[in-house]
């Protein structure tokens, strides 16, 4: 993308109304811009963002078994009234009526359509287990909504749900979802540690929190350092390891790790002190069983093994798609901006030249950008007539990988300056050395 063809509006000062590192850079560097309380627009740097972290997202729920559909943002009232939850959900549901004074609502969430959906067409235990998920807009008519996309009123979240025959086929769908969860996250060059959270039916042990590390989170967090040293890739582990995947779960569950709302004191104490870290967190992710709660109030039954009807187990997965964007920048950012973890990053590589109105450097920085679109590498070229500093300085703010320098003085000599910005590092090298670099 060449930037003079690009719509990516790039502030030089601190907006005043934002209160958190990660929201400022936002928009500082163009990603969004709020057109209600707690309802943003997505710039083009900052949807490219958000369809990476959507991307990743998917693909892991894909490896894990569980399968894409989109239900609808507006929802009818009835269908939450059936699990009386119309009521119950209070003022953070936005209700709407339409021309034909029927009660409707902006989805906060989708238990229900999910299982009215499920309901309507699976009839028998064969069709058991699966586990359904869609990535869609949701609203949450939120009191102080705040910090940016972290906490918004309309965000995007993915969100899957599981069915299962038994308590034990459930447990199952959960460690699934816990070890996608893992992959998911460390894909993203982000840790999030699992943490207890607020007892789901069953057990009482399965819900946890996947929290990363921040000073700005909204949760206290209380940890084990043995989470520093996790493997979060788990590459040796299979889905299709019934045992393996129990084993992590006894793993995550033994090692202390827990918010404000879950912490215990008693088994805090038990954490050697020089291994107990403490902080800050925000909530990217959240998975929850639920057991027989939204199956047995929507009408949910299939036939059993033995012809008996049986009333499937539920859980639901949650990801804050949209609140990621923001903390990730919390995790990765420095004094010039944005440092993206490669994997999310809007371009890999920007190409900058220090004098616009160089000929030489011109066609040098034309040449590099042809053949880095050619070998398929996302690249962002800084072709603006500005002077060099102010292109370096949004380079660094905008946060890209990799960046490479072009200028009068290093064409002389035939190179010019490829630098890493997450370390500062920086060589000169040919414009054709640079270029296997980039495209290894
Ligand atoms: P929180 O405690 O932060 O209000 P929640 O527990 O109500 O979140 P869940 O129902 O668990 O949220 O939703 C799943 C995920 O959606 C959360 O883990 C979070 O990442 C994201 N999320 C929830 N509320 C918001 C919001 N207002 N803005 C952005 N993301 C949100
Ligand atoms: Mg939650």
């Amino acid at each position: 993308m060449r930037l003079t063809r690009c719509f990516l509006p790039v502030m030089k000062d601190s907006p005043s109304d934002a209160q958190i590192v990660s929201h400022k850079l936002m928009l500082r560097a163009g990603l969004v811009r709020q057109t209600a309380a707690g309802i943003y627009a997505w710039l083009p740097i900052g949807l490219r963002v958000l369809k990476k972290i959507e991307q990743i997202v998917r693909e892991e729920q894909d490896k894990a078994g569980a399968i894409e559909l989109l239900m609808p943002t507006l929802q009818s009232a009835d269908l939450w009234r059936q699990s009386g939850r119309y009521d119950a959900y209070g003022p953070e549901m936005l209700r709407i009526t339409d021309r034909h004074d029927r009660e409707m609502l902006y989805g906060p969430t989708n238990e229900e359509m999910i299982t009215a959906i499920f309901a309507g067409e699976v009839k028998s235990y064969r069709e058991l287990p699966r586990t359904l998920y869609h990535i869609q807009w949701k609203f949450r008519d939120e009191v102080r909504p705040r910090f940016g996309v972290m906490r918004g009123r309309e965000f995007l979240m993915k969100d899957a749900y599981s069915f299962d025959l038994d308590e034990a086929g459930a447990r199952q769908s959960y460690y699934t979802q816990m070890l996608a969860y893992l992959r998911t996250f460390q894909r993203m060059g982000i840790q999030a540690v699992p943490m207890k959270a607020a007892s789901g039916p069953i057990g009482g042990e399965l819900s946890h929190e996947f929290i990363v590390l921040a000073p700005t989170g909204e949760s206290e967090v209380f940890y084990d350092a043995a989470f520093d040293e996790f493997d979060w890739a788990q590459s040796n582990l299979s889905y299709g390891d019934p045992a393996g995947l129990e084993r992590l779960f006894e793993q995550v569950t033994a090692t202390y790790s827990a918010t404000d709302e879950t912490h215990d004191e008693a088994r805090w104490a038990e954490v050697a002190e020089d291994r107990r870290r403490t902080g800050r967190g925000i909530e990217v992710g959240h998975i929850f069983n639920f057991g027989r709660k939204y199956s047995e109030t929507m009408g949910l039954k299939v036939s059993g093994p033995d012809g008996s009807m049986v009333t499937p187990e539920m859980g639901s997965y949650g990801i804050g798609v949209s609140r990621l964007v923001g903390a990730i920048i919390e995790a990765s950012h420095d004094e010039a901006g944005i440092v993206w973890p490669e994997a999310v990053a809007p371009w890999k590589v920007g190409i900058v030249t220090m004098r616009g109105d160089d000929p030489a450097s011109i066609a040098a920085a034309d040449d590099l950008y042809a053949r880095l679109i050619a070998a398929g590498v996302e690249t962002l070229y800084d072709d603006r007539d500005e002077r060099g500093g102010v292109k370096l300085g949004s380079m660094d703010l905008i946060g890209l990988p990799w960046q490479v320098i072009i200028g009068p003085r290093g064409l002389e000599k035939g190179v010019v300056e490829l630098k890493r910005r997450a370390t500062g590092e920086r060589e000169e090298l040919s414009v054709d050395a640079a270029l296997a670099k980039l495209t290894a």
